[in-house]
């Protein structure tokens, strides 16, 4: 099984790995930049082979690189939504040189413009973030709703991807706490909610899963994310969901409120429990 955490990347590629190794964990993600925005840090290129050669030994799942909370591609300021595009472009030209990475985004809140001018908006900030020849797997996260989120729904999800030009890149990101939120019901019905994933999306797309509990409610629409076991999900659920058989080969990422010693203790738990 892959699993592993969300980790800071503020001392480096290299120390996020052993962060990694020191918490059981075969996968990591991390902010492609301070989460509130600001300018990428420097590429460091001998921190970034040692990483992957370091991760690469060890079986390690995707990188998976989150991007800042701030872009919002279907904003209804043009200058915020052309910040979002450019801000994504640089991320993932930072991607290329970083092999065996996915990138993760939220797609958007449309700020009362309306699902399916949001929807236009987030595939045209795909268009232009996006490039021949990219490496990198672009997801769009699975929203709770709150708000004017676009992305709660898989149609929504589906129809950015149809729209987008590099559609044939960009894939999913599974987040248990939100799509919890959102009206999916994982913990008592998961073979519908994936096959209903399957038919709209496809499972094939869905790269990743962030696995979370929920600190409020099935189908709240809030996105508070709870320690493993401690939410709404609770802990069956989600050892139900790792062990499916059209998950538990999927990579999982945790991003529970948890130190490195708290993000142990539930990798440890989880690898107890998979089958
Ligand atoms: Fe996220
Ligand atoms: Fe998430
Ligand atoms: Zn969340």
């Amino acid at each position: 099984m892959h699993i592993g955490s969300h980790l800071s990347f503020s001392k480096g590629y290299m120390k996020m790995a052993k962060d990694a190794e020191s918490i059981g964990a075969n996968a990591f993600q991390y902010f492609s930049r301070n989460p509130r925005g600001g300018a990428l840090k420097e590429f460091d290129a001998a921190d970034a082979g040692a990483m992957v050669s370091y991760c690469k030994e060890r079986d390690f799942a995707p990188y998976l690189v989150h991007a800042p909370y701030v872009y919002n591609a279907c904003s209804a300021d043009e200058g915020l939504r052309d910040y979002a595009a450019r801000s994504m472009a640089e991320d993932l030209q930072r991607q290329q040189e970083i092999e065996n990475s996915l990138y993760v985004f939220h797609p958007g809140s449309h700020v009362g413009q309306g699902v399916e001018r949001g929807i236009d908006q987030i595939a045209k900030a795909l268009d232009s973030a996006m490039f021949d020849g990219i490496s990198t797997t672009v997801l769009l996260e699975t929203m709770s709703g709150k708000g004017s989120e676009v992305g709660s729904r898989f149609e929504e999800l589906a129809q950015i991807i149809s729209k987008a030009k590099y559609g044939k890149y960009i894939g999913v990101c599974f987040d248990t706490c939100h799509t919890y939120s959102a009206g999916y019901d994982i913990v008592n019905s998961l073979d519908s909610v994936l096959d209903e994933f399957d038919k709209t999306i496809g499972l094939e797309r869905l790269k990743a899963v962030h696995l979370n509990d929920s600190m409020t409610p099935f189908n709240s629409h809030k996105d508070r994310h709870a320690k493993i076991g401690e939410g709404s999900l609770g802990l069956e659920g989600i050892v139900a969901f790792i062990n499916h058989p059209k998950l538990r080969d999927k990579p999982f990422y945790l991003e529970t409120p948890n130190d490195l010693d708290g993000y142990a203790a539930e990798i440890a738990l989880l690898r107890g429990k998979a089958v």
